[in-house]
């Protein structure tokens, strides 16, 4: 049987990850982060301290990185060049040069192939901002996550606070980071952010988890897919 593939995309910090591992785990699904991907990448070019605006020096290392995902206890763990980079991918620096590396063509393909060989052999839970239009444009169910500006921004301050990584950053500065990425997503030539045709919107702004999670399971249960 063809396994069930269900892409979740959308901007920064609107829950998608939260959703999308929840619903994982309860339903036995894999759940695939791509965006970790883009930033294991990212960790490799910081530390060969590249010009992350430079597109041919970025490529140019590519055939040097090898990326690769595994589940140590049910948790998805990035490996770069047999290093276990997991705990290194979450700072803002990280982000920064996933986010302007991510709008290389290379950098994507190199990415693509994996992402679908994976969604290919199992049932996964998939998310990023290209997943329902460019990577998994066959997949059964799709979502398109959206949730107000100033409550991912206080979302993501709450975040970084419980994790003690808030620095002096303020909520503004924050809001305004996040929205320079997504801008950045959203206008880049190659597999912007968008909304698939034939996706489900979702506004994750003022509902629980739990709702956000029984509407998703409501979808797939009428889609027969669980
Ligand atoms: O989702 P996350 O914030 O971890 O992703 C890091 C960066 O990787 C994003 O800012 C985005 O530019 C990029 N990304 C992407 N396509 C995806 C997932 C992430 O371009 N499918």
């Amino acid at each position: 049987m063809k396994p069930v593939n269900i892409a979740i995309d959308g901007p920064s910090g609107v829950g998608k990850s939260t959703i999308a591992k929840s619903l994982a785990a309860r339903l036995g699904f894999t759940y695939i982060d791509t965006g970790a991907m883009f930033r294991t990448l990212a960790v490799y070019f910081l530390r060969k301290d590249v010009d992350s605006g430079d597109e041919a020096a970025v490529c140019a290392l590519l055939p040097e990185c090898d990326v690769d995902i595994r589940y140590e206890d049910g948790q998805q763990h990035m490996y770069l060049n047999g290093e276990d980079v997991t705990g290194l991918i979450r700072t803002e620096e990280v982000s920064k040069v996933a986010s302007v590396t991510s709008q290389y063509g290379e950098v994507r393909r190199k990415l693509l192939y994996m992402q679908q060989d994976m969604a290919r052999r199992q049932d996964v839970i998939m998310d990023g901002r290209d997943i329902g239009t460019v990577v998994l444009p066959d997949a059964q169910l799709k979502l398109f996550v959206t949730a107000r500006p100033e409550v991912r921004a206080r979302r993501r301050y709450l975040q970084l606070k419980e994790q003690g990584r808030l620095g002096d950053a303020t909520l503004e500065d924050i809001l305004k980071d996040m929205e320079e990425r997504d801008y950045r997503d959203s206008h880049r030539e190659n597999a912007p952010l968008m909304e698939a045709e034939d996706a489900v919107l979702l506004d994750n702004s003022d509902i629980s988890e739990a709702e956000a999670e029984d509407r998703i399971l409501e979808l797939l249960r009428e889609r027969k897919l669980i």
